[in-house]
């Protein structure tokens, strides 16, 4: 069953600040469609600056989507009315990349924790006391440290308030964009597995965003690659990895040697503009493998398997 659709979203917005004084168009997500599941972990991933955080925004509302449609339990959010919005925002929360910035330096962590039980429920004084605790204690902080301000903690530990935070309201999904990239290596693991405990404890959907392969291996169930705006390739985390069919897939792969053993492509040049996107396969200027076509024509998906597909001319359906 699907937890969230979206459907041929686009988001474009001016940069302003583009030299010459000239406003740019920044075509950030351009026509993407991705079914997520319920319970699942779906990863997204590709260069800074493919659009992923944007996507993960434009799902919050935190960032307006041009058109598309975005359904969540049956309902278009682009076009809910405040009241339904108010449902939304309790059921979907986001865990993001710097935890400090995320939290309020003036507010204890005990009235951060608080403070959404107090605008979105009926819950008294005592029984707000208690979810503060029992949550604080799920993501392993000490009762004791509810009092504490956010500078007085390591940085592992803000995002354990920050995730507790996104907790707090029983949400069913939870948008993680790059939760652990701004934590130490030695961190990481320990806020990646408790990523992965929460998610069963309460039956919670994910959507994580992350450039680190390695993590997006141990947690998710499924990865779409993400190049310019578009999804090239999704699948199964094994057919990602083991399998991968997209020159783009297989070029990220390679940055990381010890993963797969599919075929190396050493990605050169970098990123296109996205104020200037390329025409047909927007990884042609960068594809070792590019064809006359590929420069005039975008290619369609090509279904490997039921789960796995990929948008390249050199692709082959299997069934
Ligand atoms: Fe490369 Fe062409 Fe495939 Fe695009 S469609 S990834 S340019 S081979």
């Amino acid at each position: 069953m699907d937890e969230l659709q979206i459907k041929n979203l686009t988001v474009k917005y001016k940069n302003r600040q583009s030299i010459l004084g000239k406003e740019q168009t920044i075509h950030a997500v351009n026509n993407l469609s991705l079914d997520i599941k319920k319970g699942e972990i779906i990863a997204i991933a590709g260069e800074s600056g493919c659009g992923k955080s944007t996507l993960a925004k434009a799902i919050m509302l935190l960032e307006t989507a041009n058109s598309g449609e975005i359904i969540f339990e049956g309902q278009n959010i682009l076009q809910m009315q405040k009241a339904k919005l108010k449902e939304f925002r309790k059921k979907v929360q986001m865990i993001f990349q710097n935890p400090y910035a995320s939290l309020n330096p003036k507010m204890k962590i005990f009235d951060t924790l608080k403070e959404p039980l107090k605008i979105n429920t009926n819950l008294t004084d005592e029984e707000i006391r208690q979810k503060v605790v029992e949550t604080a204690c799920k993501v392993g902080l000490d009762k004791d440290c509810l009092s504490l301000y956010p500078h007085e903690f390591s940085g592992g530990q803000r995002q354990r308030i920050a995730i507790a935070r996104a907790l707090i309201l029983n949400p069913e999904f939870i948008l993680a964009d790059e939760p652990v990239s701004a934590l130490d290596v030695s961190i990481q693991a320990q806020i990646i597995n408790l990523l992965k405990d929460l998610k069963d404890d309460y039956d919670l959907t994910f959507l994580f965003i992350s450039h680190d392969l390695s993590v997006i291996k141990y947690l998710s169930d499924r990865v779409a690659i993400m190049y310019l705006g578009e999804i090239v390739e999704l699948g199964k985390t094994d057919e990602i990895f083991f399998t991968p069919e997209h020159p783009y897939t297989k070029a990220l792969l390679s940055s990381v040697p010890q993963i797969t053993k599919a075929d190396k492509i050493i990605l050169e040049g970098d990123l296109p503009s996205p104020s200037d996107l390329p025409q047909g396969c927007k990884f042609h200027t960068r594809c070792p493998y590019c064809m006359p076509i590929c420069r005039e024509k975008m290619p369609d998906e090509t279904r490997i398997t039921d789960t796995h597909y990929v948008k390249c001319f050199l692709a082959k359906s299997m069934i």
